[in-house]
């Protein structure tokens, strides 16, 4: 059940801001196997949260 976006399109994970392609300054992660997409903003706020969530079998 996926919108019929562009292949590029890309929404924001938490906030769910739009865009018809990457921005720059949005970030890109791949969890579970699934690509998630930040916006510059919430990228920003959720820097801390997002290395929090690293493996911390890596530390
Ligand atoms: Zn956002």
């Amino acid at each position: 059940m996926s919108p019929p976006q562009s292949p590029d399109a890309v929404t924001c994970a938490l906030c769910g801001a739009t865009a018809p392609s990457l921005p720059l300054g949005w970030s890109t992660a791949v969890e579970r196997g699934r690509r998630v997409v930040h916006c510059e903003r919430c990228s920003r706020e959720n820097v801390r949260a997002m290395e929090s969530k690293l493996d911390p079998e890596w530390w």
